[in-house]
């Protein structure tokens, strides 16, 4: 796919979000703000639709566990802002607040302190290199060559660190993998937490933060759940919830915004059977990611390698992550969900700096034991960008000229009723059948305005997959047309079976 048919598609996914009320800008009318999205009613339904799976799936009814029994599952939902403390021994204070410096041609971002500066005395060009890397640093000896059109010698130039440069130094200084001088940003601090004040004081002891992921909650929360819930490992708890992270470059729609939805897992078990949870919760989660409708060949499961693992994880029993082809990523993919072994490391750490022992007791070898831990850790907005990329199917053939092909459980309107013209009893006998689905099928929609293909091209955009007509028939036949979403094919279904036929193709 060319750049360009890449980015019409996905500029048309977005034109069809806004016109029919699944996502929009927040503070819209305001100018925006980058990196805030907003549901419409199409879209907060579509959402929760997402989320209603995921706990009915992993929480209510998860599979049965590798030894064929039942896999115990409990909820949380725990607060935004925790004890600043929390963030201390998860290391998010610590380990975000690098200076980073970005190369606006290349969009890499570097830590500014691993950056180091090659030029001569008259420093008329400069060019930056990654400290420790020797092919950096021929590279950067070649193209000062180039420039100064002579050979340098290495013992002739001085290699200086990054963040000594001042701004005029700067804007001749050429990023590692730039072409351009003056690409590369000032070093900045940057801690991806957003920060905010406890109290009316907001000193800096009144310092908190809004969480960058909803996990930690669940891990401080360990003790109170195993003193009141009667769990004992295995057993996993579960929190769908906001977080927050300060992206330096938001971008690619919902794909990575600044305040969005996880849906998380963290599952305790024996340190000797996280293998075993480990293939248990990975194979499961991407069977699941299928059955919301992301089946195919744009859906696909990546093991991380060795070297890619998080320090916590080098010993365990790995990481993967399900990820989608977005138009935006294609050919590539995008991570829609991590699961990772995360060995005792939280537990270990929150027992550490809050001095709370987080442990269980094993029965048999009457010994306490820190739980290890399976992390499936899903972006809910991320699955709803997948679910609407994935739906979006063009037709020329339709008045829309698309359609939405949503999966029925994930379709945010079930059914429409329409009749044909509102005249004739039509209108009444429409009301009569919309009363007798809404309540058992809650989403449907009732549509008396415009003519019937406009109706139908509305419902195509919604990805509505089945619309009812009532028409003049209706009253003596006892029958209304339904119309099938994906083939366009109409049928007839007597009035009184309605519900019973809706009822039988919504399973799925
Ligand atoms: P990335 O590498 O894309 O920044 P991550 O590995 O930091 O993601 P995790 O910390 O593993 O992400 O978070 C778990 C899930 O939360 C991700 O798989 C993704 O679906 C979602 N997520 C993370 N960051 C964002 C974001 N900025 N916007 C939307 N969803 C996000």
């Amino acid at each position: 796919m060319s750049e360009q048919a890449k980015k019409k598609s996905m500029d048309d996914i977005m034109a069809l979000c806004k016109r029919r009320g699944f996502i929009f800008q927040a503070s819209e009318i305001y100018g925006g703000i980058n990196g805030f999205w907003d549901y419409g009613p199409l879209g907060t339904q579509l959402k929760k639709n997402l989320k209603d799976a995921w706990w009915q799936d992993t929480v209510i009814t998860p599979p049965m566990g590798p030894d064929g029994s039942a896999v115990r599952m409990v909820g949380l939902d725990s607060c935004i802002i925790q004890n600043p403390r929390l963030w201390v021994a998860s290391g998010h204070v610590g380990g975000f607040s690098d200076p980073m410096v970005d190369c606006k041609e290349s969009k890499r971002r570097y830590r500014a302190d691993h950056l180091v500066v090659m030029g001569l005395p008259d420093a008329v060009r400069l060019y930056v290199f990654v400290d420790g890397d020797d092919d950096g640093r021929e590279k950067a000896l070649k193209t000062l060559s180039k420039y100064t059109k002579r050979t340098v010698q290495p013992e002739e130039v001085n290699i200086r660190p990054f963040p000594s440069l001042n701004d005029a130094e700067r804007t001749v200084a050429v990023g590692p993998d730039a072409k351009e001088p003056g690409t590369l940003t000032a070093p900045r601090a940057f801690n991806l937490m957003f920060k905010t004040y406890v109290g009316a004081m907001a000193t800096e002891d009144d310092v908190a933060y809004l969480r960058p992921e909803t996990a930690q909650g669940i891990f401080a929360n360990f003790k109170n759940v195993v003193d009141t819930s009667r769990v004992k490992v295995p057993f996993g708890i579960a929190q769908i919830g906001k977080a927050f992270r300060n992206e330096v470059t938001p971008r690619n729609f919902t794909f990575r915004s600044r305040e969005f939805e996880q849906m998380e897992i963290e599952f305790f078990c024996q340190p000797d059977s996280t293998a075993q949870w480990y293939r248990y919760w990975r194979d499961f989660r991407v069977a699941w990611w299928k059955g919301v409708g992301l089946a195919g060949e744009n859906l696909v499961l990546r093991e991380h390698d060795r070297d890619e693992l998080a320090h916590y994880a080098k010993n365990g029993a790995g990481t993967s992550d399900v990820e989608y082809r977005f138009p935006f990523t294609d050919p590539g993919f995008g991570e829609l969900e991590g699961i990772a072994d995360r060995s005792n490391f939280d537990l270990t750490q929150h027992t550490l700096h809050s001095k709370t022992k987080l442990e269980d007791f094993d029965p048999e070898t009457n010994q306490k034991f820190v739980p290890h831990v399976i992390e499936p850790s899903a972006g809910a907005d991320r699955g709803v960008l997948a679910i609407l990329c994935e739906a979006y199917t063009a037709d020329p053939s339709r008045p829309s000229g698309v359609f939405m092909r949503f999966t029925p459980r994930m379709a945010p309107i079930k059914a429409a009723v329409f009749p044909l013209v509102a005249k004739d009893g039509m209108p009444e006998l429409a009301e009569k059948l919309y009363s007798e689905l809404k309540p058992r099928f809650g989403c449907v929609e009732m549509d008396v305005k415009q003519t019937i293909g406009k109706r139908y091209a509305r419902m195509d955009e919604a990805g509505c997959p089945f619309c009812f007509t009532v028409d003049g028939d209706t009253g003596l036949s006892q029958a209304v047309t339904v119309r099938h979403r994906d083939t366009l094919a109409q049928e007839h279904v007597a009035l009184d079976k309605v519900g019973d036929w809706l009822a039988e193709r919504l399973k799925g």
